[in-house]
């Protein structure tokens, strides 16, 4: 009796989840497509970056590459400058990356399974279910962050979402209440639900079709969930650049060692432990290698302290425009590149920065 009871209320729950997502959804051009491909495509666009600003990317990356093949196909450099301005970088590598181990390991045809998709690099648990699910309706469930904050709220539970349990436990009631004969409708409507009607800070309580049974409601306790753990520190980082130009030349090179923005481009940099002014910037070791010996150049200073925030990190960085007659040693390592050609470069936010200044 207990058991058709729960059947009977998961029978309810998804099928008001899915009523209120055909009612309410947004078209999306990856909404409704079965070609995991795509789905893969939009999925690691969507981490981290809103729906609005992820759609031009979505549609310009699926115009130049409209398949796996033609995206392991591509350079990285390329994949890169395709990606530039979205941040969290490693997901363009990786996205790349696994176009080639597609190519290779399954003859160019993106799978769809869920023990296949896992394997590639870049497709955790979540997007291996998105993927299984939207594009073969396999019954896995999707938690996301706007999962986390729904269930949370309508069942009241104060597991914080950021641990190993925590994610185990929210994935296991996903899974509970999906629709099996509907998953991937049914994970779309989640996440949907999350993102537009349970939102984070002042949800829309008064009409909501879960308000008469949802416990954050009834408690007025919305603002408590989801519980994060949060024990997480900022660092400051404070970078120093050098537009160094010869000619109608410049210098750049690429961000190889494992740090953020790996594999992008930048200006020369002296990373210091503490804001520094230039003069004293000019003591430091790292400056005098840089620029040993030169006729006292002129460095003018072009954007100071300019900030960026990054997850658990702030970035402060200055600007100098420097022209030099003769070009150090040290210098020998750096890419020598036209000044009219570094937009061919993918670089990051802070170097876009400087170049809308200029
Ligand atoms: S009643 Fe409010 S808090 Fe509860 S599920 Fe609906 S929108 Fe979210």
């Amino acid at each position: 009796m207990k058991l058709l009871e729960e059947e009977t209320n998961k029978y309810i729950f998804s099928r008001k989840l899915i009523d209120w997502y055909d009612a309410n959804k947004r078209e999306l051009p990856w909404r409704g497509i079965s070609d995991p491909y795509r789905i893969w495509l939009s999925e690691i666009i969507l981490q981290q970056t809103r729906v609005n600003q992820g759609m031009d990317y979505f549609l310009r990356m699926i115009e130049r590459f409209p398949d796996v093949k033609t995206l392991a196909e591509a350079t990285e450099d390329e994949v890169l400058k395709y990606w530039q301005g979205l941040g969290y970088y490693s997901r363009a590598r990786n996205l790349h990356a696994a176009a080639q181990m597609i190519v290779r390991d399954f003859g160019g045809q993106m799978p769809s399974d869920y023990g296949q998709l896992i394997q590639l690099k870049g497709i955790g648990e979540y997007t291996a279910a998105a993927i299984a699910s939207f594009a073969q309706n396999a019954p896995h469930p999707v938690v996301d962050g706007n999962v986390f904050r729904f269930l949370s709220r309508y069942f009241g539970i104060s597991e914080p979402v950021d641990t190993g349990k925590g994610k185990k436990l929210f994935t296991s009631i996903a899974g509970d209440l999906m629709d099996r004969s509907r998953a991937g409708l049914f994970n779309q409507a989640i996440m949907e639900f999350g993102a537009l009607q349970c939102v984070p800070g002042q949800p829309d309580c008064r009409n909501c079709p879960f308000s008469d049974a949802c416990v954050a409601f009834e408690t007025n306790e919305i603002a408590r969930y989801p519980v994060k753990q949060n024990k997480t520190t900022t660092q400051n980082r404070y970078f120093h650049y050098f537009h160094v130009r010869t000619g109608n030349y410049t210098y750049i090179c690429k961000r190889t060692q494992k740090d953020i923005w790996h594999n992008l481009y930048e200006f020369p940099m002296i990373e210091t432990d503490r804001p520094m002014p230039f003069e004293e910037l000019q003591q430091e070791k790292s400056f005098r290698e840089l620029f040993p010996d030169i006729h006292t150049p002129i460095f003018r200073l072009q954007i100071a302290n300019k900030k960026h925030v990054l997850t658990h990190r702030i970035l402060w960085a200055n600007f100098y425009e420097v022209t030099l007659e003769v070009l150090p040693d040290s210098f020998k390592n750096f890419i020598r590149v036209a000044e009219n050609t570094l937009e061919a470069y993918a670089v990051h936010r802070l170097m876009q920065a400087y170049f809308e200044k200029e």
